[in-house]
């Protein structure tokens, strides 16, 4: 898929746990990799800092781009663009992320939410390639989504978050939700902390026949359904530390199905539950590649605009 002539790009995969920090040009031409935990801003950038300055004196890199953990301000005109966010990650809110790297590399840096990176990857060379429209959904210590429209990850107001929608609780079900911002929302049902909190233990510890499965698929099922009807995606990508769980593929597509009813006919025919909701084809790099395909993008962008303005 790359090839030697194509230009090197730096990549930072922004985690609330570590950080992955890249170098490289497609999925098959990682050149190096470090990872690290996240500690506090400042020795946590200047260790990424010092990874990308080593790489850049080695390579020449013709970009860098940052997908990180959210919320992030990802609109190019806003004077905040590149910063994190209100986060509970403690001494993170309102952090510069982008600006070290603008400062201290005179390339094109790209910028985007972990789940717009992943999700551009997955797009881009992965489980959702040759789809026009795709949505890459992360359930882990939170639930996050990227959409991706013609290749590009979609923004607007801020960004998607898919992770904090209001779903129905399965017959029975009265546990309180765990997210700080809204209780019961999807988040605050079906991460893996809110099914330890639910539960008392990890889904994986629990037997195939514990209520908590069938809970989790619905509740993924109901984000499914609701994604279908307003985003209308060919592929849905999920992916995160619950959905390495295989088990979990079957009913969520079947608890989708149930909520849409027969109302999508695209969907009734034999094997499109099976196309539309997949596993992610990079698992744990998706967000360290997006990261590259941000850079990728960010470079051709900035061409683009260049050559438009003319000479
Ligand atoms: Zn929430």
């Amino acid at each position: 898929m790359s090839n030697l002539s194509d230009p090197i790009y730096g990549g930072i995969e922004a985690g609330g746990t570590k950080f992955v920090c890249a170098v490289g040009r497609a999925p098959d031409g990682v050149l190096e990799e470090a990872r690290f935990a996240t500690r506090g801003p400042e020795e946590t950038l200047a260790e990424a800092l010092s990874f990308l300055r080593a790489a850049h004196s080695k390579y020449g890199l013709a970009a860098i781009g940052i997908a990180t953990f959210g919320p992030a301000v990802v609109d190019p005109v806003s004077p905040d663009w590149g910063c994190i966010g209100k986060t509970p990650k403690a001494g993170w809110s309102g952090t510069d992320l982008a600006g070290p790297f603008v400062r201290a590399f005179a390339v094109p840096v790209g910028f985007d939410t972990d789940v717009n990176g992943a999700g551009l990857a997955e797009a881009r060379w992965g489980a959702a390639q040759g789809t026009a429209q795709s949505v890459y959904v992360t359930v882990g210590t939170g639930i996050g989504g990227g959409i991706i429209v013609n290749g590009q990850p979609l923004h607007g107001l801020q960004h998607p978050e898919l992770g904090h929608i209001r779903v129905v609780r399965p017959e029975g079900e009265r546990a309180p939700g765990i997210c700080s911002f809204h209780g019961d929302c999807l988040e605050g049902l079906a991460s893996g902390p809110a099914i330890k909190a639910r539960w008392g233990a990890e889904l994986g510890e629990l037997p195939p026949d514990h209520p908590a499965w069938r809970a989790e698929a619905d509740y993924l099922g109901q984000l499914c359904a609701q994604l279908v009807l307003t985003v209308s995606p060919q592929r849905i990508v999920l992916g995160g530390g619950v959905m390495s769980h295989p088990a979990l593929f079957t009913p969520i597509r079947a608890a989708t199905r149930a909520r849409l009813g027969a109302y999508v006919p695209a969907l009734e025919q034999s094997g499109a539950m099976e196309a539309l909701i997949v596993p992610p084809a990079f698992g744990a790099r998706a967000g360290m590649l997006g990261a590259l395909a941000l850079a990728s993008d960010r470079a051709l962008s900035m061409a683009a605009s260049k050559s438009s303005a003319g000479p």
